[in-house]
């Protein structure tokens, strides 16, 4: 191929490559969790035995969901019943309070599916890491999510530094307040600065829990448990896993891809 062409016909394949995901994934990540294009569908039993797959799971039904195409799954009267027996979430995710950002809808997900923590900001305290340790240690669910997002008001509010916010809005001020720092340092207008710090608070509370003793640390250098970062974007209802998160997988840092649809 002449080098003209080649350029155009690599340029084409960039564009097709980018603009056919709403669910927004690098292809860094595509390649080593193989995330299919125009794939919508992945196992439930394979999600809950392999986290690698959940994920896997979590941005197909994400994909959906963006391109409006729902199928709310496992909702039915029999669905209920069977869920009576007992629950195994395959996902655990930390998620902000904000009504914009409810899980299951977004991941489109069902009854039993995701095991769910949401605070303003996705901040962590006692009872959240003691509700995560038990989604892993008895319910044995092996992925963690932490999803941030878009417009976040708790980082929105901890990037304005106040000296004296009311009653236990402090607590929120002050676990977010490294992330605004940090993105204040860095620099840019409000919603740069803003989106730099929501991204960082996500990686921040992904490290917090990948160190968190007794439980967690363990689980995930082990590599039973696997600890991500996400942001949702309230424009386009996709949700982006951040790389850094998934390349410093320990699977991955081993230099192995993902190979769990054997
Ligand atoms: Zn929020």
């Amino acid at each position: 191929m002449k080098p003209l062409f080649r350029n155009s016909f690599l340029l084409l394949l960039l564009l097709i490559g980018t603009t056919s995901l709403s669910a927004q994934q690098t292809a860094t990540i595509n390649r080593l969790l193989k995330v299919e294009p125009r794939q919508y569908f992945a196992d439930r039993d394979s999600a809950y035995l392999d986290p690698y797959y959940g994920l896997k799971k979590l941005i197909y039904g994400n994909r959906r969901f963006a391109e409006n195409k729902s199928i709310k799954p496992r909702q039915t009267d029999a669905d209920l019943k069977n869920n009576e027996l007992g629950q195994k979430p395959f996902a655990t995710i930390i998620g902000c309070a904000d009504s914009r950002v409810p899980n299951e809808i977004i991941f489109d997900q069902g009854v039993g599916d995701l095991f769910i923590t949401r605070t303003a900001g996705q901040v962590m305290a006692e009872a959240s890491y003691g509700t995560i340790e038990y989604a892993t240690a008895v319910l044995n669910t092996r992925l963690i999510v932490v999803l941030g997002h878009e417009s976040c008001g708790a980082v929105q509010a901890a990037m304005k530094l106040p000296e004296n916010p009311p009653g236990h809005v402090v607590t929120l001020i002050n676990a977010i307040k490294p992330a605004s720092l940090y993105a204040k340092k860095v620099g840019g207008d409000d919603k740069e600065t803003l989106d730099l710090a929501v991204r960082r608070n996500v990686i921040e509370q992904v490290n917090e829990l990948r160190g968190l003793e007794p439980v967690l640390s363990r689980q995930f250098d082990r590599g039973e448990v696997l600890i991500v970062g996400a942001v949702y974007n309230l424009h386009t209802g996709a949700v982006e896993f951040i790389e850094e998160t998934i390349t410093s997988l320990p699977k991955f840092q081993e230099g192995l891809t993902a190979d769990s649809e054997k």
